[in-house]
């Protein structure tokens, strides 16, 4: 395929990067911090509901109003959990925030669904008179049953559908926008219910806790489709150049229209919307494979994947883009490491670029060691300047092919132990950290493996550009 390029300016090459200011700590909570919320969050309701009382009921109701209290915080705090907000991904990752909302959400749905079911009262209203203690009677109304039933199917169907979301015949854009509105429709009507029906949730206390928790809920969703949106209007970016750099793979220049307002550490990645409104739903995350040393500059690598990533000679040069974040704990930030070990398949390469740019540009003395794996040599990036940065760093590359082209020598075939363990030197590499990105079956084979080798769990940093797999 020919190459295609068109830049504005002379930007068609990223600045080189200049000696920068070491990077400070990533922000957000500790995990045991977020864990012991949540778990007092999740566990207030019973408290109250405890404390509240009532007449002895038989175990099965005690279970199912238990149930229906614990899933029904959860369903609330998944809002936040997929809000992006830095407090709660900053340390943990954004990948490890998103699989702890796909499995509590999936809790949560067993909870919901099953807990009508496990009652031993009757759930008909024509059982009346009911108890309004709900000793004897559920008490159900009309309006209770239908807010109730209406949250329980809605509930499944979301799940069902994030779960299936690749099959969809609709966009990401419009699955994630009904995703977010079904969630809220879920929690209204839950609310609804829950204060109409619950026997606990008659307490004011709980009552209060629905209404405080729907009012968080629904201001999560504020905050990421209106107000996060308008912050990025005062951080404009402009579109420079875009070129395909490789096979399918395209480098996407930006420059900060006002310098000094993002800042990243190496590594980290962001929301990008491009050409359009910060309002628009089209965003998607990019890794930044510049360096910070290089603001106002910014450069992502982009392989083609689909609607979006297929298109990327249309954006307009000169046009605007808007970037959310940085996020991502993707990065040398608060580790300590005696060397570094960049093990990339494909465009997993991009984080790399930038960890290998910054560590450049601030001298790292310590052993760099970049494995990078491709099907064919015309889907290496930039392998130039990575030769390049072997003057400026102590960096040893290896590059290795699925499909070599005749005469090739260096190592063939797809990652694993016996191609590590070529390379990864234990105990003398121990010490060392090990960023590992690219298809996630990749990712999960390397991390195997080097498990294998004896390299600590807790060395081995990974990111995955499908996050929200089910
Ligand atoms: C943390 C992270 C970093 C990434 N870094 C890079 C990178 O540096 N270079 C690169 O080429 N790719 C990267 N990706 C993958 C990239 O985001 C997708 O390939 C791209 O969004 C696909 O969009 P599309 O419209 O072309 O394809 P589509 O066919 O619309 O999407 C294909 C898949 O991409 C994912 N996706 C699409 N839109 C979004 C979105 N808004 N939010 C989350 N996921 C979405 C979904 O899983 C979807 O099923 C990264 C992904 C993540 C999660």
């Amino acid at each position: 395929m020919a190459e295609a390029t068109h830049a504005r300016g002379e930007a068609t090459a990223a600045k080189p990067p200049a000696p920068a200011a070491p990077v400070g700590r990533r922000r957000g909570l500790p995990a045991l911090v977020l864990v012991l919320l949540y778990v007092g969050l999740v566990l207030a309701p019973l408290v109250i509901a405890a404390l509240r009382g009532g007449p002895p009921r038989a175990w099965r109701d005690e279970l199912a109003s238990g149930l229906a209290l614990v899933g029904f915080v959860v369903l609330f705090l998944e809002f936040l959990l997929s809000g992006r907000f830095r407090a709660i991904s900053g340390r943990i990752g954004i990948d490890t925030t998103m699989r702890a909302h796909q499995l509590l959400a999936r809790t949560a749905l067993l909870f919901l669904l099953v807990h009508p079911f496990l009652y031993t009262t009757g759930l008909q209203p024509w059982e009346l008179p009911f108890d309004p203690t709900g000793r004897t009677s559920l008490g159900l109304t009309g309006s209770s049953i239908l807010t109730g039933v209406a949250a329980w199917v809605l509930l499944a169907l979301l799940v069902i559908l994030a779960i299936g979301r690749d099959q969809l015949p609709f966009p990401y854009e419009a699955w994630r926008a009904s995703h977010g509105l079904g969630a809220l429709a879920v929690a209204g009507l839950g609310t609804l219910h829950a204060l109409e029906a619950g026997r606990y949730s008659a307490d004011p206390w709980l009552a209060g806790l629905w209404l405080g928790l729907l009012g968080l809920a629904t201001l999560s969703l504020v905050h990421v489709y209106l107000l996060r949106p308008l912050g990025l209007l005062g951080r404009p970016w402009r579109i420079e150049a875009v070129e395909r750099i490789a096979d399918r793979t395209w480098s996407v220049r930006l420059v900060e229209e006002r310098p000094g307002r993002f800042r990243f550490h190496a590594g980290q990645f962001a929301w990008a919307t491009l050409d359009r409104s910060p309002f628009s739903l089209v965003e998607h995350p990019f890794s930044i494979a510049s360096a910070p040393a290089q603001l106002p500059q910014l450069e992502f690598v982009i392989k083609e994947a689909g609607d979006f990533t297929s298109r990327l000679d249309r954006l307009q040069l000169g046009g605007r883009g808007y970037l959310e974040g940085p996020h991502g704990n993707f990065t040398l930030a608060g580790r300590t490491a005696e060397g570094v070990a960049l093990i990339a398949g494909g465009v997993g390469i991009a984080p790399m670029l930038s960890l290998l740019r910054q560590a450049a540009a601030e001298r790292d003395r310590r052993p760099w060691l970049l494995i990078y794996g491709n099907r064919h040599a015309g889907q290496i990036v930039y392998a130039d300047e990575l030769d390049g940065l072997r003057e400026r760093l102590d960096l040893r590359i290896v590059h290795v092919l699925g499909e070599p082209p005749a005469g090739w020598t260096g190592p063939v075939g797809q990652f694993d132990r016996a191609l590590l363990e070529q390379y990864v030197e234990l105990p003398r590499m121990a010490d060392w950290v090990y960023f590992v990105c690219g298809p996630p079956a990749m990712i999960d084979a390397v991390e195997r493996a080097l498990v294998e080798l004896g390299v600590p769990i807790g060395r081995i940093v990974a990111e995955r550009f499908r996050y929200d797999q089910a």
